[in-house]
């Protein structure tokens, strides 16, 4: 008998159940295979698509090189697919996503329908959307909740190896045409290296150099602070669950400041699957009288990181030339789209999602909502980021913006963040600030006062 093994966000061989489970499932050989979803495929931006491609191709090497990819729509290709190659289970990592579950939904009704089994174990998190809730049964709202009951639940030990034999199943010529276009799409910035020796290789990098410092050094934008490891997690390369293990006989606050990040990412997970509205809509409703802007110049110069703010720029800049921005520098750019440009935070956030590498409804929208003032946990909303003193307390001597901002190379140190005070300050054509941070700061102030009177 023969299983297939569908994989989605978790494209890695190493500590995977469901690859355990698909083994155990026959005796005989597994099928492992790939979609290519042509609504996902095209709906994500550029680079998305081409971190996505890249992956799928080291995790072919991961395979031996048995990796099917298959093209079209996951409701009609995967039971066409099962029923073809005669296999009695499909098994998959659980999708806690709105999408994500309810395509899966449909897709196990095809094949149940078919008299074939839908499988799902495990989850691309540590611990899965919808384990852990209060003593009434409902789930957390705050984080600090539910860091406690993810501490005391615990992650489960990593999957250890199998070696099933593998059904070889041709690849669609369509799904490896799309796959070789989204790496050759003209104009495409240089990616990281993927895949999941890549990752652990990252991985192994941070213990050694950074963790020790991660507490302080994790909101430092001149620094190599943080993992860079959102990328391979996004698409499964890594699996938190390997993190947490490898940490398990360290201490100090670098670690436990990491192992709160990943129940970050769990949480925002979990709220999602509970709330699936809370993607695209205010997760509460403090802000439902909220007047908000029209999108106009002032966003596409916010996109190209000519806002005139250097901090600002520095960080829409390194997100359309590497995939990536670091944490620091989110919660600014999302600040000052929202609460300087006063425009409602879907907009910012589906930028966002289609351009980093990382991408995640989970943790981007809920991330926004953050700052917006809507989401969970929220940052009050008249706690404004001013984007000059978050750049010079988090960019001190100024490296990152002239990294990012090569028209103020010529400022040294600190000055980077206010051109405008320097007699030279302008010399290489950086636009002029397109708005008065304190005055939009007043007028966000009034509108919101104005929301709270209305409620
Ligand atoms: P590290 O500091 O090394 O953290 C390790 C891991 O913990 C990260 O890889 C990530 O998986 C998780 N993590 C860290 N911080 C957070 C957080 N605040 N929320 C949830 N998980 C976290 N993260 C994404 O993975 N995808 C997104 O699309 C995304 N969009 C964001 C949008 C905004 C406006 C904000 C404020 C944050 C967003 N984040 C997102 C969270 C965070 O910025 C990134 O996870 C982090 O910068 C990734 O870099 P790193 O891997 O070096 O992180």
């Amino acid at each position: 008998m023969t299983t297939l093994l569908w994989l989605r966000r978790d494209l890695r061989r190493a500590d995977l159940p469901v690859l355990l489970a698909a083994a155990d499932a026959t005796s005989d050989d597994v099928a492992v295979v790939f979609v290519v979803d042509p609504a996902l495929w095209q709906s994500g931006g550029t680079v998305r698509r081409a971190w996505l491609a890249a992956s799928v191709q080291a995790t072919n090497d991961s395979y031996d090189g048995q990796l099917t990819v298959l093209y079209g729509d996951p409701r009609d290709v995967i039971p066409a697919a099962a029923r073809r190659i005669g296999v009695t289970s499909v098994h998959v990592s659980r999708e806690t996503t709105p999408f994500g579950s309810r395509r899966d939904q449909q897709v196990a009704k095809a094949l149940r329908d078919n008299g074939i089994d839908w499988v799902e174990t495990g989850t691309p998190y540590a611990i899965g959307p919808g384990t852990l809730t209060t003593k009434a049964g409902t789930g957390f709202k705050v984080f600090t909740a539910y860091r406690r009951a993810w501490s005391d639940h615990g992650a489960p030990a990593p999957a250890g190896d199998a070696e099933p034999s593998w059904r070889n199943v041709d690849s669609d010529a369509q799904a490896l045409a799309a796959l070789r276009a989204a790496q050759d799409a003209p104009g495409l910035i240089d990616l990281p290296e993927a895949g999941e020796s890549a990752a652990l290789g990252r991985w192994r990098d941070f213990l050694d150099e950074a963790l020790g410092d991660y507490d302080t050094d994790r909101d430092r934008a001149d620094r190599h602070g943080t993992s860079g490891l959102s990328p391979y997690l996004k698409v499964g390369a890594i699996h938190p669950r390997t993190l947490l293990a490898d940490l398990g006989s360290r201490s100090g606050t670098g670690r436990y400041t990491f192992v709160s990040e990943l129940a970050w990412r769990d949480f925002y997970a979990d709220v999602l699957w509970r709330q699936p509205r809370s993607g695209w809509h205010d997760l509460t409703d403090a802000l439902q009288h909220m007047p908000y802007d029209e999108v106009g110049p002032d966003v596409e110069a916010w996109r190209q990181g000519r806002t005139g703010y250097p901090f600002v720029d520095a960080g829409m800049r390194q997100l359309l030339a590497t995939g990536w921005m670091h944490n620091r520098v989110r919660m600014v750019t999302a600040s000052f789209l929202t609460k300087d440009l006063h425009v409602w935070w879907p907009v910012g956030a589906s930028f966002f999602l289609n351009r980093l590498l990382d991408g995640d409804v989970a943790s981007n929208n809920h991330g926004w909502q953050w700052v917006a003032g809507t989401g969970t946990d929220a940052a009050p909303y008249f706690r404004v980021f001013n984007p000059i003193t978050q750049g010079k307390k988090f960019d001190p001597d100024g490296d990152y913006v002239r990294r990012w901002v090569p028209e103020l190379r010529h400022l040294s140190g600190s000055a980077v963040h206010e051109p405008w005070r320097h007699t030279d300050g302008y010399r290489e054509g950086y636009p002029e600030r397109i708005v008065d941070h304190a005055a939009e700061r007043h007028v966000a102030l009034e509108r919101y006062q104005s929301n709270r009177a209305a409620t």
